[in-house]
């Protein structure tokens, strides 16, 4: 269970899921099946758009909090009509209560809407740019997605809309953009298209099925998952720097315009992708599995000893499951989580995040009682929900808890989406295992190796940047970017919008 820390940027940094489907009468209604197997991509918010009429230009977009399925109804579906739609589901850091911050953006005007999953590392100096160009279409947020929308939209004011214009603004973009970005949009002439950054480090699938009528069907969507629930029988994964685009009459197109390196974010597998999709090919639950084989062989050579293996619900069972077989030793689901409490790191306040975390997991005190517990977690990142975690093993009667990560020491910040803090803030930047149990409270603190990690998920490259300080991209605006994050936390500090829905026709 990964709980960090409130995110520090008004700019609104995500991880985020996405779906575009075209081809298929309802479009909007498979989008909403899509995103309800990305929900755990993101549950602050989410919207659909559709192309409802190539004819007039006329789009249908709905944006609402919370989760997708108290956002949309039948009733969203009379409107959502079309044979091309896209949709969001948004995991926010800050904002979240924002409205105007959901995706997808539409700039009625140009005849585009798009999403995206990711973050712009140069999102600031961007802004300047547009700012004192002069004559350019600016945000009307701080979204780094709008800005992308915007670079787009800015780009082709003056051409024609042909097929080769979109790939050249894309490639523009890519020039651009500095950071993680996995895009998929629509145009009012019904082509849907998608894109991925030069170091893939965010995740894109295409997806294709036959439907009823003999047509192919083409989807673009962050995990597979979503992809094999609606049915999409052959998926591969869009290549770093490659755009995708299928037209209205079903003619698919694929780019590579831009590619750099091969640097999926290793977290996805760790933590953050559904355990039944496959990233970079490969099975996020295998991945997990072998994550705690390797870990058991570890453990084994340490001499350590237990009693009983705990998964800290849910992404680690996998993994827990891997070292107990391996081991010997029974695994035992003792920390029950209450799924009706939502997530603890959007919380504001360390009493508020003690407080939610108290509520959120609840140990099974008669099975914990005398035992050596070896506790399994994805990552460690400053340690508070750890050493709270600890506490309720403690305070449960364990006679040890030996605490195993199944992610490296995380020791440097994420700029692409993920809120790692600064290395100030993180437990592994500036402690060794021993300290970590110390100040933990646990008797043992093991961790998962960079080469273990690697060997577990297959990959010879990955992004790894928070494990090693080396980041796929030029992150040298990384500094000015973590400033500008903190005076805009504290300018916005308290200043959270209120609940929000929007429909939009146009
Ligand atoms: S820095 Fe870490 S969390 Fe961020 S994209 Fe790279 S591997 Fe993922």
């Amino acid at each position: 269970m990964l709980t960090v820390w409130p995110a520090l940027e008004a700019d609104t940094s995500e991880m985020c899921g996405l779906i575009g489907v075209t081809g298929i009468s309802d479009a909007a209604k498979e989008v909403f099946l899509g995103l309800m197997n990305l929900q755990h991509r993101g549950q602050d918010g989410a919207g659909i758009v559709s192309v409802v009429d190539f004819n007039t230009k006329q789009f249908n977009l709905q944006k609402g909090s919370g989760l997708v399925e108290n956002i949309f109804s039948e009733r969203s579906f009379k409107s959502l009509r079309g044979t091309v739609a896209l949709g969001h589901t948004r995991y926010a850091t800050i904002g979240r209560q924002d409205p105007n911050l959901l995706q997808p953006f539409l700039d009625y005007q140009a005849g585009i809407s798009l999403a995206h999953n990711g973050n712009i590392v140069n999102v600031y100096a961007l802004k300047d740019e547009l700012a004192t160009s002069g004559g350019m279409a600016l945000p009307h947020t701080d979204s780094d997605s709008e800005l992308i929308l915007k670079l787009l939209t800015n780009y082709l004011s003056n051409r024609k809309p042909t097929d080769k214009s979109l790939f050249e603004g894309i490639e523009f973009l890519m020039h651009k953009l500095v950071g993680s970005y996995a895009v998929v949009g629509l145009d009012d002439t019904g082509r849907l298209f998608g894109f991925r950054d030069p170091d893939g480090i965010r995740p894109l699938v295409l997806g294709q099925k036959q439907n009823g009528d003999g047509r192919t069907v083409y989807a673009l969507a962050s995990e597979t998952i979503a992809l094999a629930y609606l049915g999409y029988s052959q998926t591969l994964e869009v290549s770093p720097g490659e755009a995708v685009l299928i037209d209205a009459q079903g003619n698919l197109q694929r780019k590579v315009l831009k590619a750099n390196s091969y640097s999926p974010c290793m977290f996805e597998w760790v933590y953050f992708a559904r355990v039944e999709s496959e990233i970079g090919n490969v099975s996020v639950y295998q991945a997990r599995f072998k994550l705690g084989l390797l870990l058991a062989e570890k453990i084994k050579n340490l001499g350590i000893e237990a009693d009983v293996v705990v998964p800290v619900p849910e992404t680690s069972r996998a993994a827990a499951i891997a070292i107990a077989e391996t081991l010997g030793l029974p695994c035992r689901e003792l920390l029950i989580k209450n799924r009706y409490v939502n997530r603890t790191f959007i919380l504001d306040g360390q009493q508020a995040r003690q407080e939610a975390i108290r509520k959120k997991l609840f140990p099974i005190a008669s099975e914990i009682k005398g035992k050596r517990c070896l506790v399994v977690d994805d990552s460690i990142v400053r340690g508070n929900t750890a050493s709270q975690i600890i506490d309720l093993m403690r305070l449960s009667g364990a006679a040890e808890v030996i605490l195993v990560s199944t992610c490296p020491p995380i020791k440097s910040p994420c700029y692409y989406g993920i809120d790692f803090p600064s290395p100030a803030e993180l437990i592994a930047a500036r402690d060794n295992e021993d300290e970590i149990a110390a100040k933990l409270g646990a008797d043992k603190v093991v961790y998962q190796s960079l080469e273990e990690l690697k060997a577990a998920l297959k990959q010879e490259s990955l992004c790894t940047g928070c494990l090693t300080g080396c980041y796929p991209t030029d992150v040298s605006s990384g500094a000015e970017f973590q400033a500008r994050r903190m005076e805009d936390r504290r300018a916005i500090s308290g200043k959270e919008h209120v609940k929000g829905h929007v429909n939009q026709v146009g």
